[in-house]
């Protein structure tokens, strides 16, 4: 297997993997999608609530936000604790929300006990409340996987792709309507003929193939190579999650292994 990096920022990296095949690409992507445990508000007690949302809205929108933890490896799953999912502070982390109208209530008035953890961003909005209108919560938040619930939803837009191969036949006069017609760029016209410069971004749609003869642009997606493009939902950085989602696929791997080998 052949790793480059194509792209990196601190919620979203762009990968070429190759000499793997399409199911294990798309077992990456679905791990950082549901396997990568983060922290999200799990219950809430409102104490007041006087804003134009029902209480089940607002539960709703405080689950969404994004929470980022300094150590998110100090809280385990509940299921997993010592206190046996009872909840103790190794498995959930309580905060308040106090807020009073007229003004917008922000993901950054949400303020947790534990001052490692809070809100990936602080710009969400939640509510509008009126003159005088009020919202008092308390809650607490927990640390779970994608596959239980999408506020636990580590990567949010994830997907791939096969890298693309695209070749164009000596009959080419360069007239360049393919160029013309590509809405990424692709091709070139290089020495009087087009030529694939931006081979990465091609989307496949084939565009370029109507825009000439038959034949005359191939395009074959290249089976053992897939561009990856991962983006987090703010709670740990993109590169980190996936990383996280491979060593879960290398735990079960490693799992089933054990397991073969008890029965051999
Ligand atoms: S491949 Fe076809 S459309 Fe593109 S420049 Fe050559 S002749 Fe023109
Ligand atoms: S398939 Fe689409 S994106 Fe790719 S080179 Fe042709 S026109 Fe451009
Ligand atoms: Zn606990």
């Amino acid at each position: 297997m052949k790793f480059e990096l194509l792209h990196l920022e601190e919620d979203r990296i762009r990968f070429l993997l190759s000499g793997v095949t399409a199911a294990f690409a798309n077992g990456i992507r679905r791990a950082c999608m549901s396997e990568v445990p983060v922290l999200a508000i799990d219950e809430i007690s409102l104490y007041d609530n006087t804003s134009v949302l029902f209480d089940e809205q607002i539960a709703l929108r405080l689950g969404e936000v994004p929470l980022k933890a300094e150590e998110l490896d100090q809280f385990s799953m509940p299921e997993d604790c010592q206190c046996g999912g009872v909840g103790c502070p190794g498995c959930r982390v309580d905060f308040m929300l106090s807020a009073e109208g007229p003004g917008m209530v922000y993901s950054k008035d949400i303020v947790f006990t534990d001052l490692l953890v809070k809100p990936a961003f602080d710009k969400i909005p939640i509510v509008v409340l009126g003159e005088g209108e009020k919202l008092v919560i308390e809650g607490y938040a927990t640390k779970h996987v994608g596959k239980e619930h999408s506020k636990w939803q580590a990567g949010t837009l994830c997907g791939y792709k096969n890298l693309p191969d695209i070749s164009v036949s000596q009959s080419c006069d360069g007239c360049g309507r393919c160029v013309e017609v590509c809405p990424r760029a692709v091709l070139e016209i290089v020495d009087g003929r087009a030529k694939a410069t931006n081979t990465l971004e091609c989307s496949l749609c084939k565009l370029c193939i109507d825009a000439c003869e038959p034949g005359a642009i191939t395009l074959s997606p290249v089976l053992d190579s897939f561009i990856l493009s991962i983006e987090s939902c703010g709670s740990i950085a993109a590169k980190d999650l996936v990383a996280m989602a491979s060593e879960e696929i290398q735990k079960r791997a490693e799992d089933l292994d054990a397991k073969l080998a008890e029965l051999a």
